[in-house]
């Protein structure tokens, strides 16, 4: 008998959260690591939402409350999200969760009967493929490319959709590659959504970077879109605009009210409640006028970092890179530097076993951390399926200016370092980080 269930084997993870690790043992050698790793804002939350806090905890609201989300905030979502996407979104239609994640598992496991098909962006989100199996569904990763700026190439996507189809994830502005879809591409998937998918097909709009956005890029859902209304969910959430990881409050709004109550019973299934206390806040990070100001002027340093960081990448040997146009990550193709370090040689004589387990550019990071004490996240971090071939990093810029340009000079520092690099391969420190 074995310990572990067949459907507990096949959950996939999201390796940013298992990065600690090795940075802790990278750190007992190194001393220090410059962390360039990092999927949360580097800001402080704003004041007035903290002050929030401390009012409803002063005020005793720290019991359970209602599993679907207070309705104070449900409220203030409908109507935030029905200006923002110019609809008309009914409270009962929004659920609240712990983070923007969970519902990213919960509507394969509300929608997906076994056999079904998921597309999902690669790269993207790693949450999108990591549950797929495990409920018994097929990934179909939607592959998106540096050559056209990783939009979807609607083509591609018209091909990938067949009866079994039944989820579709979308993210824009996107986490690793930062781009940003247009009205107009959005309107292509959406047209072909209607064209090609029965109206049981569930489109996830994946929008918790909604507010992160450069130059003169505009947030569009495909909700805004004839017909797409009664068939995407909208996610969104805290964790990102108002640099709030740790509170763990996002929310959906979903087609129906229907809907929304199979969302609210997983709630009272999985952890019955939000925190309301920290509800009550979400609803004035929503409602106050002070929060516009802290997100544009968060959103601001982004973009100057975004514009220092993309001019040194643009200017290293071997290196290209999208500049993003929202979120807060870089994605360089270090395909040239993979194969002059040896890499793809190495990578290519490893057992099939331990290949399965590691990808060209995972070993590039994790030469980065071990050797010159610097952390980022490798390609297959976002998305495993088919993505052998590409060697990319995710640099998250959500760290200090002077902190971002020490990272780049350790980053291009290994770039160019063979002999590290043998003697790296030679010792793979980054194995055995919990011997049995
Ligand atoms: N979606 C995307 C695209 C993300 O990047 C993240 C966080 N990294 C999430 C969802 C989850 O957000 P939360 O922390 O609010 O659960």
């Amino acid at each position: 008998m074995s310990l572990f269930s067949e459907n507990i084997l096949s959950l996939g993870t999201e390796n940013a959260f298992k990065m600690g690790q090795h940075i802790l043992k990278a750190e007992d050698k190194l001393g220090s690591v410059t962390k360039l790793n990092l999927g949360e804002p580097d800001f402080p939350l704003p004041i007035h939402i903290k002050d929030e806090i401390k009012r409803q905890l002063e005020a005793n609201n720290t019991h359970y409350c209602d599993p679907k989300g207070l309705l104070t905030l449900r409220e203030a979502v409908a109507e935030n999200v029905s200006q923002t996407r110019k609809l008309d979104v009914d409270p009962e239609r929004v659920v609240v969760f712990p983070g923007a994640k969970p519902s990213i598992g919960f509507v394969q496991q509300a929608y997906c009967s076994k056999g079904d098909e998921v597309i999902y962006p690669s790269p993207g989100f790693p949450i999108y493929e990591s549950f797929i199996k495990y409920v018994g569904a097929t990934p179909v990763p939607m592959h998106l490319h540096e050559s056209n700026g990783f939009v979807w190439c609607p083509e591609k996507f018209a091909s990938l959709i067949t009866p079994n189809t039944k989820i579709i994830y979308l993210n824009s502005p996107s986490n690793p590659t930062g781009t940003v879809l247009s009205y107009e591409q959005i309107e292509e998937i959406a047209e072909i959504i209607c064209r090609l998918c029965s109206k049981e097909v569930r489109v996830y709009s994946d929008e918790i970077y909604e507010k992160i956005l450069f130059d003169d890029n505009e947030h569009v859902s495909i909700a805004s879109m004839p017909g797409l209304e009664d068939r995407t969910i909208i996610s969104s959430g805290f964790s990102k605009t108002y640099a709030w990881t740790g509170g763990r409050i996002g929310y959906a709004v979903f087609p129906t009210t229907k809907e929304a109550e199979v969302f609210k019973n997983l709630n009272i299934n999985y952890f019955s409640c939000v925190s309301p206390y920290n509800q009550e806040a979400a609803r004035v990070a929503i409602n106050s006028h002070l929060s516009e100001k802290y997100v544009s002027e968060m959103v601001s340093i982004f973009q100057k970092r975004r514009d220092i960081i993309w001019d040194i990448f643009a200017g290293l040997n071997g290196v290209s890179c999208n500049k993003p146009g929202g979120a807060f990550y870089l994605f360089p193709n270090i395909g040239d530097v993979c194969e002059d370090l040896g890499i793809l040689d190495y990578y290519e004589h490893m057992f099939k076993v331990d290949r399965s387990c590691m990808s060209p550019s995972g070993l590039f990071q994790n030469f980065a951390l071990y050797h010159h004490g610097v952390a980022v996240l490798d390609r297959s971090s976002f998305g495993q399926l088919g993505s052998d071939n590409e060697h990319f990093i995710r640099v998250s810029i959500a760290a200090d200016l002077q902190v971002l340009e020490e990272g780049i000079d350790k980053l291009s520092n290994a770039m160019v370092d063979k002999n590290g690099m043998n003697i790296f391969l030679d010792e793979r420190p980054d194995c055995n980080l919990f011997p049995e």
